[in-house]
């Protein structure tokens, strides 16, 4: 079984963690902004996309960090199992993608629809037709983890 891990998001203004199973970010759990003293203070919300159908996502409120966890981990316990491991490439996928992407405009590489003949030539120096997917899924694979 693979646990599930959490990493401290970047935003400084609100404590928010994303958790992981395994390489696939599936969801967060953080202090909600702007809540109600009298309110829950942490929100956690379960799901991620591409991958999941946004209505098979789930979200919930809980006092404490350890209940917001203790509350996600029991939705994950009942959404993983209607998961298949094609659910977690689609994600692995586009984040592997957006962050291609993000390398090529960084090096100032032209993308293969800018030019007229649908051919560039990729940050790595290999020439890639307008159908790149398996270059950048297989070259590049797990460049944006
Ligand atoms: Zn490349």
């Amino acid at each position: 079984m693979t646990v599930l891990t959490r990493r401290r998001s970047e935003n400084d203004q609100h404590e928010t963690w994303h958790i992981y199973f395994a390489d696939v970010r599936i969801g967060t759990i953080g202090i909600r902004a702007g809540a109600p003293i009298s309110a829950d203070q942490w929100g956690w919300s379960l799901g991620f996309y591409p991958g999941m159908e946004p209505s098979t996502q789930r979200s919930g409120s809980a006092p404490t960090f350890d209940q917001a966890r203790a509350a996600f981990e029991r939705a994950w316990q009942q959404v993983e199992p209607t998961l298949r491991e094609d659910d977690f490439e689609v994600w692995r996928r586009d984040r592997d993608f957006h962050a291609w992407k993000c390398r090529m405009q960084a090096e100032g590489c032209r993308m293969p629809t800018q030019n007229s003949n649908g051919w560039s030539r990729c940050f790595c120096g290999e020439p890639i037709p307008i159908a790149c997917e398996v270059h950048i899924y297989t070259v590049h694979r797990g460049i944006g983890a």
